[in-house]
């Protein structure tokens, strides 16, 4: 396997609040390859913005990282300083989040926008950076006419088009999508992602994509991991997590879904709340609410088991598939 783009190693992000630490990413790790896309999902809460947040060095105060490292092509990106962070992002690291749509200026044009984007990172003759804005807009699937629109003569869907439009400008190896498509209706959501992954597959960027819909992850990742009051829960390929989901948490959350082809007979929510991150439960976080817990669940965390070759899952009772299982 290739050398991996993005190695997240130990993490630790913590918000210092007025009643004490609440560590929103615990002991942390994931790799990510260049090409891949790679899924993150949990409930609200879990941790999943922290991380994205923590990766492209944007988080919000109180939070603070306070442990572990975070390697992108080979480069240690906590230990670069404001002006090489700067350098980085957008030109190989870009992030399309929840709320781009509503982040576009809405006194320039949309054109000139993206031209902006183009000249603050590489010198371009007016020529060909129109050229190349007119290429973003029809690469998301948006008309020509669009250069010379503002951000409210476009609908939402339209909108964060635009955003992802922005986002790819530089040819980034790296695509943050953080909840793209969850304020928009699931006809465009689809066609977006479906988008998305044309592109991806087109131009080889990886994606880092996080959302609430396991379904839609599912069907858009190549590999997944389950987050789970700030810490991984399970890893392993779509398919893996799909077929023989090793983790209690994510057997229930596969419940909790309906598939996206219907079958709502299949729904069914998971009982009890998720952890407080302030004094998360002892042992492993999700023993108050698993069906299968045990008295070692109580005491100690359960360790990474690998259940089969890159599926692994945090819980005392994985355990490794027989050959003949896969
Ligand atoms: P959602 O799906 O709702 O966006 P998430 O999985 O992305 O949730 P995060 O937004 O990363 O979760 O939040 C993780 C945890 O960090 C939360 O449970 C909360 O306890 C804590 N947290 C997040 N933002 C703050 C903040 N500004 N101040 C204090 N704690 C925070
Ligand atoms: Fe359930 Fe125990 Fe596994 Fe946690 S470690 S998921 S409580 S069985």
């Amino acid at each position: 396997m290739s050398r991996p783009l993005l190695e997240v190693r130990n993490l630790r992000v913590e918000y210092a609040t007025a009643s004490g630490l609440v560590r929103a990413i615990d002991d942390v790790s994931l790799t990510l390859h260049p090409g891949e896309i790679l899924g993150i999902a949990g409930e609200s809460g879990s941790g999943k913005s922290t991380l994205a947040q923590a990766i492209l060095r944007v988080l919000p105060p109180p939070a603070i990282i306070t442990g572990g490292a975070v390697e992108f092509e080979g480069r240690d990106l906590l230990g670069l300083d404001e002006s090489e962070l700067r350098a980085l992002r957008w030109s190989r690291i870009s992030m399309v989040f929840q709320g781009a749509m509503d982040a576009l200026n809405p006194v320039i044009t949309v054109g000139e926008q993206i031209l902006d984007t183009l000249r603050a990172h590489a010198r371009m003759e007016p020529t060909v950076a129109r050229n190349r804005a007119l290429e973003l807009l029809r690469m998301v699937g948006l008309p020509n006419d669009c250069l010379s629109s503002h951000a409210h003569q476009l609908s939402g869907g339209m909108r964060q088009r635009v955003g992802i439009a922005l986002a790819l400008a530089l040819h980034p190896a790296l695509v943050i999508l953080d909840e793209p498509t969850t304020a928009l209706d699931v006809i465009v959501e689809r066609e977006i992602l479906e988008g998305v992954r044309a592109l991806q597959q087109k131009l080889g960027f990886a994606v880092l994509f996080i959302t609430h819909d396991l379904a839609r992850m599912l069907e858009v990742s190549d590999r997944v991991a389950i987050f789970y009051g700030g810490r991984v829960a399970e890893v392993g390929t779509a398919d893996q997590v799909r077929r023989s989901p090793a983790h209690p948490y994510t057997q229930g959350l596969l419940r909790a879904f309906p598939s996206l082809h219907g079958d709502p007979g299949r729904l069914a929510s998971i009982p009890g709340a998720p952890p407080t991150l302030r004094n998360p439960p002892p042992g492993c976080r999700f023993h108050p609410r698993c069906p299968v817990a045990v008295e070692a669940c109580r005491i100690s965390a359960p360790p990474m088991i690998e259940v089969a070759p890159s599926h692994r899952a945090a819980c005392h009772l994985a355990a490794s598939e027989s050959p003949g299982d896969r």
